[in-house]
């Protein structure tokens, strides 16, 4: 289940924060605790890069700010001619996001990326230039944000909606990014102005349905609530205008009411002995419009546009500060909420009540220490005031996450929750883009095959080539998180079996095991020989020119009726090519080597070197612990020392085995079968093979048991020695396709 706050339609949106907003859309009045109360305003002046630099200089270093020039001249340099919709010169927007990500004290690597923001997108700038320049740190958070500019919310999507939380997740190994884009998205709003009405529409739609909640999850309440303003203001312009006039006359009219509540705080403050304080707070036009849509109210029937929030030195006296409000004004029954005891899941903490105030209007408090307000204010931002190590802001991104996830829990079953918690914590997904920019979710190592079929059955019945950020690419490559695809289709293009070598997900298998099957037989037996030859390139097969018995052993072991049933197993999919290549090519080398003996090998038994052949029960290889048995007319066998044989026979009739060393190898090979658990034998087999070859090892046999339920490899592997095995083994435990691997005894070869 998507978290509600990521629930893309704007009434969802809107029915789930409106507890927040009841309770939260609070902010300071401009002069504490004097009244009238004023509505939250942004910034006024506009930034420049000498205010920009004047307010880095309240808090960071001298070198940092010689950065964040560097940093001010690129930007300037690359946008030069480049003019906004609003006239002024491009520069100013990232100016403006710098600064705002200034007020938000964030470290230096972020103002530059602020500045720097749109540089990757809108000028000739490469990433790589950019870390050469300023560093990794200031390159990933820019390139951060360029991708997450490429996606599109099409907001009526759940699963879109998830899919982005997912992405954001996968994309933000660095929250930083999340703040640059948020910090954008705010400039953005407060210049929304001057476009037309539609855009205007959409983009606070789309900040509604993004955005807010982003910062509502970051717990950044004043971007939470400006963006909220924005929107409304954006969205339905005229209303917000009806409203806001409103509320200005409102005030004017609750102002007796409201002095009488400020005063008689203060005097309470001093009869309590409590040292605190108290700020007027108003409802946001945002606020009160919700309440009147959901509640079906008119401006005049909304009473808690005004509130009040204490905030005192410790957490015991935010208990006896509520104590002393419930003596002074009767509370009403069921508003209190103690969010000291039980956090919000966004880190909130902080007492809310409602009493009757002088004229019988409920009127709300809150009540919370400084550190709780600062929290409660300025959410994640706040752990940058007492700013660390680069590592600390990895723990920040998973509280974050943490707390995405608790939120979650609250509003879901526990399986779902598991899954996402899954999805979210260990990624093994991958998350990629339309040419459109919709995002794609794939799992992990997916292919633009995967993609393809993701998109549309026929889209992926059809490819005939694909595009990966622009360049032409083979559809079974591996695609990376953040990738372009573009598919480009042909009605003649069809699946191959070779495919399901490649694909990842279910779907795409799935997809293209139904289009082999239903091709008819004549298509099948030709794309099955197509198949065959191909893979018999670059090997010493010659498909066109095998003799006979090799196909009818071949068939024999099948159990097919014919070469071409042969062919159309492979061109079906139901046979694997690979696999029957390496059967026949087994084939042929047992015709041209028949059976050999034994492998005979030097050993040292008691201290005298003898010629002994190696066991078929265990499969010795050299450098295994050993012992050896002699048995009159057999000779001398080597046997591991583990050998079931060796130690029951051992305890009967010891006198006939020995210890035994091994002598030198004489550059022989050994064979020793393994087992491998695999999550799927199709990929496993390319992976495995590949492997194996790898450590400089040859496969030797090699047996997949239909088991469905338990897919598993067993093979036969030729080593030169025990040290080259466990090597294998070890990298072959590595892939991720293998579950386990281990060395057997007996062969079923
Ligand atoms: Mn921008």
């Amino acid at each position: 289940m998507v978290p509600k706050h990521l629930r893309a339609g704007a009434t969802d949106i809107v029915a789930s924060i409106r507890q927040s907003v009841l309770k939260e859309t609070a902010h300071p009045a401009t002069n504490e605790d004097t009244l009238p109360l004023v509505t939250p305003t942004r910034k006024a002046g506009i930034a420049t890069a000498a205010s920009l630099i004047e307010l880095c200089q309240s808090y960071l270093s001298h070198s940092d700010i010689e950065q964040i020039r560097a940093a001010y001249r690129y930007a300037d340099d690359a946008h030069l001619g480049q003019i906004r919709k609003s006239g002024e010169p491009y520069i100013t927007h990232p100016i403006a996001v710098a600064s705002i990500l200034a007020e938000w004290h964030l470290d230096a690597p972020t103002i530059q990326a602020g500045l720097m923001h749109d540089v990757l997108e809108d000028t000739g700038t490469s990433k790589i230039e950019l870390a050469k320049l300023f560093g990794m740190t200031t390159a990933d958070i820019v390139d951060g944000v360029s991708k997450l500019d490429k996606l599109k919310f099409s907001s009526n999507e759940l699963a879109q909606a998830e899919s982005f939380k997912k992405m954001l997740l996968a994309m933000s190994k660095d929250i930083r990014v999340i703040l640059v884009k948020l910090a954008d998205r705010l400039h953005n709003m407060r210049t929304l102005g001057v476009m037309r009405p539609e855009k205007r529409r959409r983009i606070a739609k789309e900040t509604l349905d993004v955005y807010v909640p982003m910062a509502h999850h970051l717990g950044i309440n004043h971007a939470f609530r400006e963006l909220q303003e924005l929107c409304l203001q954006n969205y339905h312009p005229r209303r917000y205008e009806v409203l806001h006039r409103e509320l200005i006359a409102a005030r004017k009219n609750r102002k007796p009411a409201l002095e009488k509540i400020l005063n008689d705080t203060k005097r309470m403050f001093a009869t309590a002995n409590i040292r605190g304080r108290v700020l007027g707070r108003e409802k946001t036009c945002y606020g009160i419009y919700t309440q009147m849509k959901i509640k079906k109210l008119s401006f005049s029937e909304v009473f808690d546009i005004y509130g009040f929030r204490v905030i005192v030195s410790t957490r015991e006296d935010c208990y006896r500060t509520l104590g002393a409000l419930h003596m002074m004004y009767k509370p009403v029954n069921g508003r209190f909420k103690d969010f000291i005891a039980i956090p919000k899941s966004n880190g909130y903490q902080g007492l809310h009540t409602t009493v009757i105030g002088p004229q019988g209007t409920p009127v709300e408090f809150q009540i919370r220490t400084e550190k709780m307000n600062d929290i409660a204010e300025q959410g994640i931002l706040v752990h940058w005031l007492n700013r660390g190590q680069e590592s600390e802001i990895q723990t920040l991104t998973h509280a974050w996450l943490q707390s995405l996830l608790d939120l979650q829990q609250r509003s879901s079953n526990s399986s779902e929750f598991y899954e996402n918690i899954k999805a979210d914590l260990f990624p093994d997904r991958i998350y990629v883009f339309t040419p459109k920019g919709k995002i794609v979710s794939l799992p992990q190592d997916s292919t633009p095959i995967d993609f393809a079929y993701q998109i549309h059955t026929d889209l992926g019945n059809h490819i005939r080539s694909c595009r990966v950020n622009g360049k032409v690419q083979e559809p079974t490559m591996r695609l990376q998180n953040g990738d372009m695809v573009e598919i480009n289709t042909s009605s003649t293009a069809h699946p191959t079996p070779d495919w399901l070598d490649y694909v990842k997900s279910g779907k795409a298998r799935a997809e293209i095991r139904q289009y082999l099957r239903g091709l008819d037989f004549d298509t099948a037996v030709r794309i099955g020989r197509e198949q065959l030859e191909m893979h018999a390139i670059g090997t010493d097969l010659k498909i066109d020119e095998l003799p006979d018995e090799i196909w009818n052993a071949v068939m024999r072991e099948m159990q097919l009726p014919s070469r071409a049933s042969l062919f159309a197993e492979a061109g079906s999919g139901r046979a694997n090519t690979a696999m029957l290549l390496h059967r026949i090519q087994a084939l042929l080398d047992d015709q041209k080597e028949p059976v050999e003996e034994a492998q005979s090998v030097h050993v040292i038994v008691n201290g005298t070197k003898t010629r002994a052949q190696l066991a078929r029960c265990c499969h010795p290889v050299w450098g295994d612990e050993i012992c050896v048995y002699e048995r009159a007319g057999h000779g001398v066998t080597i046997h591991r020392a583990t050998c079931s044989h060796a130690q029951r026979s051992g305890t009967n009739n010891a006198d006939q085995w020995e210890t035994a060393q091994w002598a030198d190898n004489g550059n022989l090979h050994f064979t020793t079968p393994m087992d491998l658990k695999v999550t799927n034998d199709r990929v496993a087999i390319l992976e495995v093979t590949r492997t194996v070859a790898q450590e400089g090892a040859s496969i030797v046999g090699l047996n997949i048991p239909d088991d469905r339920n338990n897919p598993e490899l067993q093979l036969l592997v030729q080593v030169d020695n025990r040290i080259q095995l466990m090597r294998v083994m070890r990298a072959l435990k590595q892939l991720k396709t293998v579950k386990a691997v281990n060395r057997r005894f007996e062969s079923s070869f």
